[in-house]
């Protein structure tokens, strides 16, 4: 009988429940419906077999033709069933959860297949048996064909159309299974006595199985957790599926403290087992020191991390501290890439416990709008450098100035650098943004004509990142030699949370910088960002006063000898003051008693555009 390769099938479907069965199973929507199938395929082989035998008896020895006919017809209901099944296992990751047409094409296909079963159900068949030929013929198996053919092309279609949605392997192992179906449909189609289709089926999910349900790119190798992959994967079907989950997360900070690797190694399994513990819910392991669990109830997250925390007090498992982020709401994010941002950004954070609320999400997207805008902005060429011009009061002239950045916005208006300076320096986009701002600059410088009218110095702001990196100071060189400029125009502003963080390769760059001409100032000085003991130490030749610090001196007697004796201590060792902030004549004219070099503030001008500053320079100059 011709039965050979439907048995090899079966053992091989068989051999595929049973791993699939045995493994640890995440609760993704793609697993249920690759199960169902499987599944099917499984209950089709058996009719297959089933049918062969009782076609054979039939025809041979006259067993009941009634039956034959019944088993048949279950037979090619299952094979359609089949293609329905592996046609929704395809599409529905892939069709959008929530558009009307998509709604309509997966009502259409229901509607599609629960008719086809009916007719197949209820019209004719007819079977024969010669030899190893064994078919079945009729209306019935011809709307099998017909169904099966349909289910074929829609899978193929549907995943070609959205190939761009998914992974070049997921594409690649797609087609490859209908391929084979297809292939193996002609083959039987020309040579009946070849049985293909069943084993071409199983052969399918094979591929399936190995390419894209194999769980070993989601088990960790160490831990036996659930992988980042895993992650990844749970979270986008939960949001494509409108499913809500909590999630308990834990960044544990003990890896730097271990210098042995079996230590180490056993505090990360200790880990495990703890959040193992927190389980059945599934826990993963998302990063070397990061590890989560998530469920699909709020209340019982909580009460799972309530337990973790007090293991932790009692110091039985939980090895060290840790961030712990609790996220009591998936939906509280939008979708699966402001989770995996929320997550990114406030494991980061120096607190130990944090609980997801609005706020966190509404900072988030605050942050990811300016990130997004910074980013846009270097790329459209839209960051501009404006420059507003100190008064210096000996020489009675304007001859230093200090850019300020500005975004302009595609509308034409302005963005103000507090918006958009303390995400940069956050998320590093400070080190692209500080080169950029650096080129404008001496883009400025080299056409001259700020020169011309009396310019000598311009002042740019640095930030601590900046000087945070291997040979920060590289791109002021390149610049300066790529535009031609003399490094005496150029004076760098840096602050003390910059010279804070490590002193002395702070002063070893700036010496480098100072060597070639360039000169420094402390800015914000008086604000908690610049101290005494921070300008005594730092090669800086201008101290900037802010302006809340300089408030005192219109207010009180007491204040203002101790400005002035300031002032007369930076004279002592050869530095020049900056007022900053000077709004008022009064101001203005109190300050030119204070002894110091230069006022800066609205009083004068505000930060203008180059054309509008060089404007200014003009009409204020006297050859
Ligand atoms: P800053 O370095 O202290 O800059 C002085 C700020 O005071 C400027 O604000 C300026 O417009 C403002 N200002 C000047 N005169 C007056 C005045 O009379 N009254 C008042 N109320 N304000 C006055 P701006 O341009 O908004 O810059 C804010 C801060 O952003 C800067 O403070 C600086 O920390 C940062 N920043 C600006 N440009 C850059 C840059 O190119 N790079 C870096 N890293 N930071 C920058
Ligand atoms: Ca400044
Ligand atoms: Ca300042």
């Amino acid at each position: 009988m011709n039965i050979e390769l439907q048995c090899c099938a079966l053992f091989i479907i068989f051999t595929i429940t049973v791993m699939f069965l045995r493994e640890k199973k995440l609760d993704l929507m793609n697993r249920k419906l690759f199960f169902r199938a499987i599944c099917a395929c499984f209950a089709c082989l058996i009719f297959d077999i089933l049918s062969i035998v009782l076609i054979n008896k039939s025809v041979l020895s006259g067993f009941n033709p009634l039956i034959t006919r019944i088993v048949c017809k279950i037979y090619i209901m299952l094979l359609v069933m089949q293609g329905y099944f592996g046609y929704v296992y395809a599409s529905t990751s892939l069709l959008p959860r929530d558009r009307k047409w998509a709604k309509n094409v997966r009502f259409i296909s229901h509607l599609i297949f629960a008719v086809g079963e009916i007719l197949m159900f209820v019209l004719p068949i007819g079977f024969e048996a010669k030899g190893r030929i064994v078919f079945s013929y009729g209306p019935s198996t011809s709307v099998a064909y017909l169904l099966s053919a349909i289910y074929i092309l829609s899978t193929i279609t549907t995943t070609i159309a959205y190939r761009k949605e998914m992974p070049g392997r997921r594409f690649v192992a797609m087609l490859l299974w209908q391929g084979i179906w297809l292939l193996a449909a002609a083959i039987q189609f020309a040579a009946p006595q070849l049985l293909l289709v069943g084993f071409a089926s199983a052969f399918g999910m094979v591929i399936l199985y190995i390419q894209l349900e194999n769980p070993s790119e989601f088990i960790d190798g160490t831990t036996g957790l659930f992988t980042t992959n895993a992650l990844s994967a749970y979270v986008r079907d939960k949001y494509k599926f409108g499913k809500r989950f909590s999630m308990f997360t834990a960044k544990i900070h003990y890896l730097t403290n271990y210098v042995d690797y079996n230590m180490e190694r056993d505090a990360v399994m200790r880990t495990a087992r703890a959040l193992v513990a927190l389980g059945p819910e599934p826990a993963f392991r998302i990063d070397d020191d990061t590890f989560c669990v998530v469920y699909e109830d709020t209340d019982r997250m909580f009460e799972r991390a309530a337990n973790i925390k007090m293991q932790k007090d009692n110091v039985t498992d939980l090895p060290a501290n840790g961030t712990y982020l609790l996220i009591p709401d998936s939906l509280q994010m939008s979708g699966p890439d402001e989770f995996f941002r929320f997550l990114h950004t406030y494991l980061e954070s120096e607190e130990e416990i944090m609980v997801a609320n609005e706020d966190l999400v509404r900072d988030l997207r605050e942050q990811t709008r300016a990130r997004d805008m910074i980013e846009e902005a270097l790329a459209e060429d839209r960051v501009e450098v404006f420059f507003q011009p100190f008064y210096n009061i000996r020489e009675k002239r304007f001859n230093v100035a200090e850019a300020l950045v500005r975004i302009r916005r595609k509308s034409g208006g302005i963005v103000p650098p507090v918006e958009f300076i303390p995400v940069a320096e956050e998320n590093g986009q400070i080190i692209p943004l500080g080169i950029r701002i650096f080129e404008k600059v001496c883009i400025f410088l080299s056409g001259g004509k700020a020169q011309k009218y009396g310019l000598e110095q311009v002042e740019v702001n640095i930030s601590a990142a900046q000087f945070d990196y291997e040979n920060p100071s590289r791109f002021v060189f390149d610049y300066i030699e790529k535009y031609g400029i003399d490094p005496h125009l150029i004076n760098l502003e840096i602050t003390e949370t910059a010279a804070a963080k490590n002193r002395e390769i702070m002063i070893r760059n700036m010496n480098r910088l100072i060597d070639k001409g360039i000169s420094f100032s402390l800015d914000d000085f008086g604000t908690g960002r610049s101290n005494i003991d921070y300008f005594v130490n730092m090669p800086v030749e201008i101290i900037k006063f802010d302006q809340t610090f300089t408030n005192g001196f219109f207010e009180n007697e007491k204040t203002k000898h101790v400005l002035t004796g300031m002032v007369d201590i930076m004279h002592k060792m050869n530095m020049s003051v900056v007022v900053e902030g000077i709004e008022t004549e009064d101001q203005a004219k109190a300050i030119m008693d204070m002894g110091v070099e230069f006022i800066q503030g609205y009083y004068y001008s505000k930060p203008v555009p180059a054309d509008d500053f060089i404007a200014f320079l003009k009409e204020n100059y006297q050859g």
